[in-house]
């Protein structure tokens, strides 16, 4: 299968400070596997210089293609836009920040050269994140195996090979909140892993605030199961159940014995208790419904300024 088209998606957001490092690693790796390659870069509305160094780039190297998004639509997006836009008959996607180390690229072509379809990145070791990002990964991803009946892989990121097959599957699934490798999960085909040690950020800081992971992490449980609203209906049922019994109890006592109820302090307690709970009740039902709404505006998933590609005329023709 030598000559094959290989693609590497970048989405990249404030990464100044990194992306001309993360190109020359790319561009050391890529080259080294003898095949032709296509690196793009999908700035997600960078507010630095970002855009403007891989411009000046790709005026050099005809492989670097620039994706230039209108505005911030998100890491997740992003991805979607590269695989859009990729030409290749595998595509990698890979982080601007260096945490996941290039090289393991090579590891992954060669597992796709065995016949696997997709070749996920599986972090054995975090380095330099805080406990709380660790932490909270290791919750998000047991609740999110707890709710789902996809079964998606632990410790795994977007750090992943996939076939153009697989590649051509996820550009049909057209959804609004995209939690890319759950879908890539759920689409199935022959997967593997290959383990790696993921790096400290090379410069710059995370572009994951607590904001944005929990975001992401509902993306992810909505989009992929609806046992959040069932829980709701679960919790439901108990409370009228226990509440039924309770209301049979205080009648038998007014009407049989002459215990006195006294207790303004408990009522309140129980009515503040339950319409807490129905408030996350609601809460939850209004995630879903959100999205729905996002799904029935039918916007497109992002708007490019515009695209950088030299080779545009002929995407095949050097080998
Ligand atoms: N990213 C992006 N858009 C965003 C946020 C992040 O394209 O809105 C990119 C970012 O440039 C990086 C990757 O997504 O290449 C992962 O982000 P980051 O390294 O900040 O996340 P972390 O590794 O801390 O989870
Ligand atoms: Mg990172």
């Amino acid at each position: 299968m030598s000559g094959s088209l290989i693609s590497v998606i970048v989405p990249m957001y404030n990464e100044e400070e990194v992306i001309g490092t993360t190109f020359t690693r790319l561009k050391e790796v890529m080259d080294s596997t003898g095949d032709r390659y296509e690196l793009i870069f999908v700035n997600d509305g960078s507010k630095d210089r970002s855009a403007v160094i891989i411009q000046e780039l790709s005026l050099q190297h005809k492989e670097v293609v620039l994706i230039d998004f209108s505005r911030n639509f998100g890491h997740q997006i992003a991805i979607t836009a590269g695989m859009d836009y990729a030409r290749g008959d595998a595509i990698i996607i890979i982080d601007a920040d260096l945490q996941d180390p290039p090289e393991i690229m090579l590891q992954m072509i060669a597992k796709w050269r065995e016949g696997y379809e997709v070749v996920y990145g599986k972090r054995i070791k975090r380095k330099g994140e805080t406990w709380f990002k660790k932490a909270t990964a290791k919750l998000f991803y047991r609740t999110l195996n707890a709710l789902t009946s996809v079964d998606i892989p632990t410790d795994t990121g977007d750090f992943r090979l996939i076939d153009r097959k697989v590649c051509d599957v996820l550009k049909g699934l057209k959804e609004k909140n995209r939690f890319v490798r759950g879908l890539i999960s759920w689409i199935g085909f022959k997967q593997t892993s290959v383990e790696f040690v993921r790096e400290e950020r090379f410069a710059g800081v995370t572009k994951y605030p607590l904001k944005r992971m929990i975001k992401f992490a509902l993306d992810a449980i909505t989009s992929f199961s609806y046992k959040p609203l069932r829980i709701a209906s679960y919790i439901g049922f108990t409370i009228s159940f226990v509440s039924f019994i309770y209301l049979l109890i205080v009648l038998y006592q007014r009407l049989f014995t002459n215990t006195t109820q006294v207790g303004w302090a408990s009522i309140v307690a129980i009515n503040l208790l339950f319409n807490g709970i129905i408030l996350i009740l609601l809460g939850v039902i209004g995630e879903y419904i959100g999205r729905i709404y996002e799904e029935t505006k039918n916007r497109p998933l992002y708007i490019v300024r515009e695209t950088i590609r030299q080779d545009e005329q002929s995407p095949v023709a050097d080998t």
